[in-house]
């Protein structure tokens, strides 16, 4: 099966609403071909909250070839759970995809797979995409433990989600000694674990839940590695931060399959 690949601009917390606007024209002006080369390669603008309502109404107006989605999402669907914004308030944004237990979630916010777990849910009921993030720390990677580690958090965060939603989401495996380092997985690393994953998948969900995954490498991926990381054939895309802030490096890692046609 096809997978379409999803190259997925991971902000973090850098831009305002009027900065964002400008980088979103930014990239329009230089994808500008990307619109009918659609089949090829998608991307989305995972950006901060009080961003979307301004990247919404650029991409809308002038009808980008873009998605975006935020960067995180609460587990609880309304109330009182002061400063935390719902599934359904981002689906009202039109928003496509909604990234889960970020490796700088897991570490600063204390977030579980079981709470990840949780979001990802709240994201699927509301007609989302959850981007779900697994990677090992340093540690981990050293003791040669990458794959059992990064399987262990595939089973808690996929829990209790059926096979045909399985099927649909992405599950980004970014290696956190590699996130904003410089330091990038070879794509022989990114290989065995994002292979891994699928071969789980394929063991738990079946087979139309394991070939219709899709599975991103994050880690430091730039324009001048991203056609090597994507040649491999369990990897179906990128989750990029920094390089995701400059548009031209950005449209380059999108259209990263013109070195390749
Ligand atoms: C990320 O934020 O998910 C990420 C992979 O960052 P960077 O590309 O900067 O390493």
């Amino acid at each position: 099966m096809a997978r379409t690949p999803l190259l997925a601009g991971n902000w973090k917390m850098n831009l305002n609403h009027i900065e964002a606007t400008g980088l979103v024209e930014q990239l329009a002006w230089t994808l500008k071909d990307v619109k009918y080369e659609r089949e090829f390669s998608e991307a989305a603008l995972i950006v901060p909250f009080t961003n979307i309502r301004s990247v919404q109404t650029v991409i809308e107006g002038d009808r980008l070839p873009l998605r975006y989605g935020a960067q995180d999402v609460s587990a609880h669907d309304a109330g009182a759970f002061t400063g935390e914004i719902s599934a359904g308030m981002l689906a009202k944004l039109k928003c496509s995809y909604v990234v889960v237990g970020h490796s700088e979630r897991r570490e600063y916010h204390d977030e579980s797979n079981e709470l990840i777990n949780a979001k990802a849910k709240k994201v699927i009921e509301a007609g989302m995409t959850p981007i779900i993030c697994v990677g090992e720390v340093l540690e981990i990677r050293k003791a040669g433990d990458q794959v059992s580690h990064v399987l262990a958090q595939t089973k808690g965060v996929l829990a209790g989600i059926p096979s045909e939603q399985v099927a649909k989401l992405v599950i980004a495996y970014e290696p956190v000694w590699a996130i904003g380092t410089g330091e990038v997985a070879t794509p022989a690393d990114a290989q065995e674990v994002c292979g891994a994953i699928r071969s789980y998948v394929r063991e738990v969900f079946g087979d139309e839940a394991a070939d219709g995954v899709r599975i991103q490498y994050g880690g430091s991926v730039t324009a001048a590695n991203v056609v090597d990381i994507m040649a491999q054939p369990d990897v179906d895309g990128a989750l990029v931060g920094g390089a995701s802030l400059k548009a031209e490096e950005f449209a380059k890692i999108v259209m990263f399959y013109r070195a390749v046609r």
